[in-house]
């Protein structure tokens, strides 16, 4: 469970980002260029329902940490 670092209130998960008139999500990468780091994971959205705080955050936390 995700709590809004705002109003403290539980955080609706789960939530893709899309940028809106593309058909692609965000990537994730550290550095730039063609040796960039990248994470192959797509970072998710919660929501809080109560102030309308998002926060994004990466689902497979522990597949990034072994790289
Ligand atoms: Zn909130």
């Amino acid at each position: 469970m995700r709590v809004c670092r705002q109003c403290q209130s539980e955080m609706i998960e789960g939530f893709n980002l899309r940028v809106k008139g593309a058909a692609y999500g965000i990537k994730i990468a550290k550095g730039t260029g063609i040796f960039a780091d990248r994470i192959e994971e797509e970072p998710k959205v919660a929501i809080c329902t109560k102030c309308g705080e998002i926060s994004l955050y990466i689902e497979d936390i522990d597949k990034i940490r072994e790289n």
